[in-house]
C-alpha cells in the first residue's frame, strides 16, 4: 500500500504528540480494573488465582465473587484454560477542541492456573467536536468508524492508515479533558451507552440540553439529548410531571424507557425496563393492563397482535383473561388461524352457491359449445389446475360479487378445461385458454354471440 506524504505525516503527528502524554494513575487503574481475574472451581471451593487463597462459594460458574483475603472481584470458572478479549478507548485532549481516542484490546489468558494480560494499543484517531459523522461507541456496543484512523501493525511495528477499524468498549476520559465551564461531561461517559462523538459535538457547542441533563443526574437520557426540547416546564421536555424525577434520577433511565413511563406512568423500573423491549407498547395497552403482559413474560408481540386480532374476527371475548392470556400462543395462534380459514372459506362457498344460483339462467349451449358459472370453490380449483391459471384466486371476488367466473367448454367434452371466462358488469373481460393463451376465432364467435344475446339482455 502506498502511504502518500500528507498521510504520513498525519502519521506522526498523531504519534508524537501520543508518545509525549504520558498516561495517568487514573487511566492505568481503569486498565488495572477491567482485566479479568478467574476463580478455579472445584465443586464448592474456589481458588483465588491472583493470591491463592482457597474459599467456599455458594455461587455458580460465569458468576462474580470476592475473595476473601485479598479482596479481587473473581470470575468463577471451572476449566484451566480460559481467555478472554475486551476493548477499551482512552480519550485525551489534542488542540482546541480537538481529541484522540486511543483504543486497546485488552487480553485475559489463564493459563497453568496463573493469570497472564496482553494490551495491546491497536488504534488512534483524532476527533473533532462540530463534526458527528461517524461513531465511537462507549460501553460494549460494537462499530466500525469510516474515517482516517492508524492501527497498530504487530508484524511491521507500522501504524498504518485505516478506514474502517472495530471501535468499542468503556470510554476512559480523564477528569477535566472533556472541559465545560458549568458541569463534568466525564460523568455521562462513566454512567450511560453514548456515541463519543456525539458527546464530544455538544460539549463543543454548549448545547443546553447536554448541560441540563448531566447536571440533574439523567446520564442516560444526556446521551440522547437530541430528542429534547430546550425550553418549557418539566412535563413539556419530559412528558411526565416532576414527581416522576427522582424515580429517572434513581434509576438513571435509558430514552426508550422514558418513552415507556410516559405511557404507563408506573415507578418500577422492571416493569418500565422490559415494557420498554416490547414492540408497540402502545397497542398492547389498549387490551393489557402493565402488570398482566409482565406476568404474562409476552415475547413475541407480532404473535401476540396477530392473536388478538384473530380473537376479535372470531367474536371471542378478552376481558376473559383465559382467552387474552393464552397458556401456550403460538399453538393457540395457529388454531384461531385456521379456524379463520374455515370460517372464511365456509361464507366464500355459501356466497358463491347464491350468486350461481342468480345467474345459472345464463348457462348457453349450441351444438359445440357449452358455457356455465362456476358454482364452487372446488370447480375453482380444479379449473386453475386444468388451465394452469390463477383463476381458484378469483374466489373471494366471486363471492363479493365483483366479478363473475364462467366455464366454456366442449360439449361433448364437459369434465376438461377450454376457456376459462371472467366477466364484470355483463362483459366479458378476459377469456383464456390453457397457459392463459388467447381463444380461437371459433371460440370467440361463441362467446360473442352469447354475449350479445344473453348477459346483454340481462338489467
Ligand atoms: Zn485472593
Amino acid at each position: 500500500m502506498y502511504i502518500t506524504k500528507a498521510v504520513r505525516e498525519q502519521i506522526e503527528k498523531i504519534n508524537n504528540y501520543v508518545e509525549q502524554w504520558n498516561d495517568t494513575k487514573e487511566f492505568k487503574q481503569f486498565i488495572e480494573d477491567q482485566k479479568i481475574y478467574v476463580g478455579l472451581m472445584n465443586k464448592k471451593e474456589c481458588l483465588c488465582i491472583k493470591c491463592k487463597h482457597k474459599f467456599n462459594t455458594k455461587l455458580k460458574i460465569n458468576e462474580y465473587d470476592i475473595c476473601p483475603k485479598c479482596n479481587q472481584k473473581l470470575l468463577l470458572k471451572r476449566t484451566t484454560n480460559y481467555y478472554n478479549k475486551d476493548y477499551v478507548m482512552y480519550l485525551i485532549p489534542y488542540k482546541n477542541n480537538e481529541y484522540i481516542v486511543r483504543n486497546y484490546e485488552i487480553l485475559s489468558i489463564l493459563s497453568n492456573e496463573t493469570m497472564i494480560y496482553e494490551i495491546t494499543e491497536y488504534g488512534r484517531q483524532i476527533v473533532t467536536g462540530y463534526s458527528i459523522e461517524g461513531f465511537i461507541i462507549n460501553n460494549m456496543r460494537r462499530n466500525t468508524s469510516g474515517y482516517f484512523y492508524i492501527s497498530y501493525q504487530e508484524k511491521t511495528r507500522y501504524w498504518k492508515p485505516e478506514y474502517y477499524i472495530m471501535i468499542c468498549g468503556k470510554c476512559f476520559a480523564d477528569n477535566g479533558t472533556l472541559k465545560h465551564k458549568y458541569y463534568n461531561p466525564k460523568t455521562i461517559l462513566d454512567n450511560a451507552e453514548v456515541n463519543v462523538r456525539e458527546i464530544i459535538d455538544g460539549v463543543t457547542r454548549n448545547d443546553y440540553r447536554l448541560e441540563l441533563l448531566t447536571k440533574a443526574k439523567l446520564y442516560n437520557l444526556a446521551s440522547d439529548y437530541q430528542h429534547f426540547q430546550t425550553k418549557g416546564k418539566f412535563e413539556d421536555i419530559f412528558g411526565v410531571d416532576k414527581s416522576y424525577l427522582e424515580f429517572m434520577q434513581q434509576n438513571n433511565i435509558t430514552y426508550k424507557e422514558l418513552i415507556t413511563l410516559q405511557l404507563v406512568k408506573i415507578k418500577d423500573h422492571n416493569l418500565i425496563q422490559y415494557l420498554s423491549e416490547l414492540y408497540d407498547l402502545k397497542e398492547l395497552l389498549e387490551y393489557c393492563k402493565p402488570y398482566d403482559l409482565y406476568n404474562y413474560k409476552l415475547k413475541d408481540t407480532w404473535l401476540y397482535l396477530d392473536y388478538i386480532k384473530f380473537c376479535k374476527k372470531l367474536r371471542y371475548d378478552l376481558k376473559d383473561k383465559s382467552i387474552l392470556y393464552p397458556k401456550n400462543l403460538g399453538f393457540k395462534h395457529d388454531e384461531l388461524q385456521n379456524l379463520i380459514k374455515i370460517n372464511e372459506d365456509k361464507q366464500t362457498t355459501k356466497k358463491i352457491k347464491e350468486r350461481y344460483n342468480k345467474i345459472k339462467q345464463n348457462t348457453y349451449e349450441n351444438k359445440k359449445f357449452v358455457i356455465y358459472p362456476t358454482k364452487s370453490i372446488e370447480e375453482m380449483i380444479n379449473e386453475s389446475a386444468q388451465q394452469n391459471n390463477c383463476v381458484q384466486t378469483y374466489a373471494d371476488r366471486v363471492a363479493k360479487g365483483k366479478c363473475d367466473i364462467y366455464f366454456m367448454r366442449l360439449v361433448n367434452e364437459r369434465e376438461k378445461s377450454l376457456v376459462t371466462v371472467e366477466v364484470r358488469k355483463n362483459k366479458i373481460v378476459q377469456q383464456r385458454t390453457k397457459n392463459n393463451m388467447d381463444t380461437t376465432p371459433e371460440q370467440k364467435r361463441f362467446l360473442k354471440k352469447w354475449e350479445r344475446d344473453i348477459l346483454c339482455k340481462i338489467n
